[in-house]
């Protein structure tokens, strides 16, 4: 059991005030870790310290905080094992799946680590006298509110690049996954000056006090519904606002593909880590001429997944988050079947321990119907038959969120017409989850707003300046 304490101003221990929360395992509901919960008055504290931090940390050299960062990524790296393990005990995720987790938020220590350095302004052409450049600033202080479904590898994103860009950081880490924030934090601190990072934990009103503090950036990676409270918070602040939220994205199977293939995918973007992945697929259109096909060959890799603990090597599907989560999930394929869908595989709620729900298919979906139109976040697969390419499209662009899609097909045109018309920041064609490093794009809609990832977050992070210079009196120095 991990008893976890808060950073503020430099100190370990401060503050929690608030009460107390427990976490328990979702695999089988016993006690991972309890967190203390801040006051109002305590998050308005650390955000004073934090302020106190500041200059001094965006005075320091750009390549001394890529040195630190590097320092810490290392830290990071020797805490592999803990944090994975931790991850799996607090979300439920299987262990391999935490542990890719961890070292894809070392990659991307290391990655903002070597590029913040070279990362500079423009010089301009003014007169030939003067002087003129554009530099990027630190913007200050940066408050990063993470979600569960991924903490480390989200985490260490936002950190990564506020803090080698010369930002201090308060960060609220999601209290479904505090330990894992906490080790996280231990990590960074140790290698970083006392009071540029904090952290506090906490539920929604601690995010909520964090919002509302006179903050530079209030960055948030989390459900739409908290992206909004957050920006109609940050509002009233002046604080800018980055939010990568929830998604609802499409899988369009188009006709001629191979069905056996199509379902190998599918069943990828819709079950792994039981759904709860922001660019999870979640509502598939498939072409009537493949759709049986299809259907059948997802049908038997849905029934075919290996579930369990995620501590247990061989698990392929983990336990959902907790049990509110699982009624959401189940909530919304019970509306569905009642309102004429059809579940060809899992869909019911087992007993036992935990809250596991089985990877799931339904059919006979209809394109209006919540399960299709709104975030799941779970392990299944909602199947729409259409009866062309251009419906299928049609149907993939209408939705309030934004954020990706993936297009099977053996149609160049058709794979070109998809990244021209879908209204999403990023279109994979015939690979629900490929991508070059670095990749970054502005989720729309529903979705957020701001590049969430990639090199670009770091200019997110600063404030460019235009400078001119010119001797005095218009003459010389
Ligand atoms: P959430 O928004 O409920 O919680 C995320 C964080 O926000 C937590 O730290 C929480 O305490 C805090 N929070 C909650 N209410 C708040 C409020 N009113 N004001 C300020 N902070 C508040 O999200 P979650 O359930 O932890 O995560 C799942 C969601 O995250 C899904 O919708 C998923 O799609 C999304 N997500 C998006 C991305 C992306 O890159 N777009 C990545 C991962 C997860």
């Amino acid at each position: 059991m991990y008893t976890i304490a808060q950073l503020v101003g430099g100190v370990w221990g401060a503050g929690g005030d608030g009460g107390e929360l427990v976490v328990h395992d979702p695999a089988d509901g016993s006690p991972v870790s309890t967190a203390p919960v801040a006051t109002a008055d305590e998050v308005g504290k650390a955000a004073q310290a934090a302020r106190g931090a500041a200059a001094e940390w965006a005075a320091t050299a750009p390549a001394a905080r890529a040195a630190a960062l590097h320092r810490a990524a290392d830290a990071v790296a020797a805490a592999t094992d803990e944090l994975a393990a931790v991850v799996t005990a607090e979300m439920g995720k299987p262990l391999a799946d935490a542990r890719g987790g961890v070292e894809a938020g070392i990659g991307t220590l290391r990655q903002y680590a070597e590029l913040a350095p070279l990362r500079g302004g423009r010089t301009l052409n003014g007169a030939g006298d003067a002087l003129d450049f554009m530099t990027p600033q630190p913007r200050g202080v940066v408050a990063a509110i993470t979600p569960w479904n991924d903490p480390v590898a989200v985490s260490c994103g936002l950190l990564g690049a506020a803090l080698v860009t010369g930002n201090v950081v308060l960060y609220k880490p999601s209290e479904r996954t505090p330990a894992t924030g906490w080790l996280l934090a231990r990590a960074l601190d140790g290698a970083l000056p006392a009071g540029v990072l904090s952290l506090l934990t906490g539920g929604p009103q601690v995010g909520a006090a964090l919002a509302a503090q006179e903050v530079d950036v209030v960055a948030h990676v989390g459900s739409t519904a908290t992206g909004r409270a957050i920006a109609a918070a940050a509002a009233g602040t002046g604080a800018k606002v980055l939010l990568e939220n929830g998604g609802s994205d499409p899988l369009v199977v188009d006709a001629g593909v191979d069905p056996e293939w199509a379902a190998e995918q599918a069943a990828l973007g819709a079950f792994a880590n039981a759904g709860q992945i922001c660019v999870a697929v979640e509502r598939i259109y498939a072409h009537r001429d493949v759709a049986e096909d299809f259907v059948a060959a997802l049908v038997r890799r849905a029934g075919a997944l290996r579930t369990g603990p995620g501590r247990n090597p061989d698990t392929e599907l983990g336990p959902l988050v907790d049990r509110r989560h699982r009624d959401h999930v189940h909530g919304q394929v019970a509306a569905a079947v009642a309102a004429g869908a059809r579940v060809r595989v899992g869909g019911e709620v087992p007993d036992g321990p935990g809250a596991f729900y089985p990877a799931t298919v339904v059919t006979d979906c209809r394109h209006d119907m919540p399960l299709v139109r709104e975030e799941t976040f779970g392990p299944v697969a909602p199947v729409v038959v259409v009866d062309s390419y251009e419906e299928a499209l049609r149907c993939a662009a209408d939705s309030p969120y934004g954020l990706a899609a993936t297009v099977l097909t053996a149609s160049m045109s058709h794979a070109q017409r998809a990244w021209r018309e879908l209204p999403v920041g990023t279109v994979k064609i015939n690979s629900v989850f490929g991508g070059a490093p670095g990749g970054a794009a502005h989720p729309r809609g529903a979705s957020g707003q701001g590049f969430g990832y990639g090199p670009e977050l770091l200019d997110e992070f600063t404030a460019t300046k235009a400078v001119h210079i010119e001797a005095p009196a218009g003459g010389h120095w």
